[in-house]
């Protein structure tokens, strides 16, 4: 273990005995590596049964040093925890299953890869206790996906999420993504109809995000694919925002909606400011006033040699986060809460400066405050990356 992390330990402890962990794993397979594609992945399958061997000593040896901590939310995130050979998703699933107290869970997520899910593997992977399943769909247009570098189809798409729920998956989430080259307004909405047609309990929509290099970037700088300009995408989640609820998808978070009750408890964690312990290539986790990040160099992390960034968070960054992540909450956040906790933290002025900004935001109807509490209004949501910087 990292030397900064022994001493931290005690800390670390505490902070997983206080309230049950969120607990997310990655799994750092691909198939192909889609276009768009940033995450910490490979296609080099050869390293698989070594990471997994890494993935569940690191399971067990943070279970034992946070003390068999309880978990209310599990996520198995990618790359494609699909790839994952049934043997292998129970030995995995074993693996956290000693390490952690597991009485409290109330949501176990998969992610799979509409193109590597068969009945028999969902089958295997519900009886194991993994009760929701989050498909990357994308896009339902075959000519969209192929851009993308997508491995599946768009009828391959919609039969997972069939067998998800032939299999008994309680709760599915299918991705949308806005923003790709070539899509029209009208198939986003015709996607989402298609989507929410499905009895799918929640439903993702995000920009396509091409900050850092890849090949889509590469053919939208040499002019050979142009991006949707801004309003066109601004329209599309603005049309989104209004057809979703009435499929009976409300917008719970800025890019989240979900039938009620089907809200993700994993991602709200994160919004919640809500402590979590992240295994795996480019893993995060955050336990008190600590956030570390595990190497996104796949060999390296295997080898145990990959650089871990450690964060020591001071009283005013840890403030300034809830803020920053609960507006992202549909139903905001209890400022009122936030003020005295800023008092008990003698950081009062810089609560009330972000307060009269967020007040006066409201003239301009982009927040919304009933008493004490505040969220960001429809069009504050669509506003949201400018409006939240005042927490960075
Ligand atoms: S399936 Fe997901 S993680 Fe894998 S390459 Fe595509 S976008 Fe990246």
């Amino acid at each position: 273990m990292n030397p900064d992390f022994q001493a931290w330990l005690p800390v670390g402890r505490e902070a997983a005995q206080a309230e049950p962990l969120g607990l997310y794993l990655h799994v750092p397979f691909c198939v192909d590596r889609c276009t768009y594609c940033s995450f910490a992945t490979t296609r080099d399958r050869s390293l698989q049964p070594q990471a997994l061997r890494r993935l569940m000593a690191d399971a067990a040896t943070w279970g034992a040093d946070l003390g068999r901590p309880a978990v209310d939310t599990l996520y198995l995130g990618g790359g494609t925890p699909s790839l994952l050979t049934s043997e292998e998703l129970e030995a995995l699933t074993a693996a956290i299953r000693g390490a952690y107290d597991l009485s409290p869970l109330a949501e176990a997520t998969l992610e799979a890869n509409p193109g590597t899910v068969d009945l028999a593997w969902l089958q295997r992977a519900r009886s194991l206790g993994w009760d929701r399943i989050s498909l990357g769909v994308q896009a339902l247009d075959d000519a969209l996906l192929a851009r993308l570098g997508r491995i599946h189809g768009s009828a391959q798409a919609l039969e997972a999420l069939d067998l998800a729920a032939r299999v008994g998956f309680r709760r599915r989430s299918a991705d949308l993504m806005v923003g790709i080259p070539g899509q029209s307004l009208s198939k986003v909405l015709e996607d989402a109809r298609t989507l929410a047609g499905t009895g799918v309990e929640h439903l993702s929509v995000y920009l396509l995000d091409l900050d850092k290099a890849c090949p889509l970037r590469a053919e939208i700088d040499a002019g050979r694919l142009a991006l949707p300009g801004e309003d066109e995408v601004a329209d599309v989640f603005e049309a989104l925002q209004e057809e979703l609820p009435r499929l009976g998808l409300a917008p719970y978070e800025i890019s989240n909606y979900a039938r009620p009750g089907a809200e993700s408890r994993h991602n709200t964690r994160y919004w919640e400011r809500r402590p979590y312990l992240g295994l795996g290539p480019s893993a995060a986790s955050q336990l008190g006033n600590r956030r570390w990040t595990e190497s996104g160099i796949i060999p390296a992390w295997i080898e145990g040699r990959g650089e871990v960034d450690l964060q020591e968070l001071d009283a005013a960054e840890v403030l300034a986060e809830i803020p920053l992540l609960g507006l992202r909450l549909h139903r905001g956040l209890d400022w009122g809460g936030l003020r005295s906790r800023a008092e008990g933290l003698e950081l009062r002025p810089l609560c009330d400066a972000w307060e009269a900004k967020l007040r006066s935001l409201q003239k301009e109807g982009l927040t919304v405050w009933t008493g004490n509490r505040v969220c960001l209004s429809a069009r504050g949501m669509l506003m949201s990356n400018g409006i939240l910087q005042m927490f960075v």
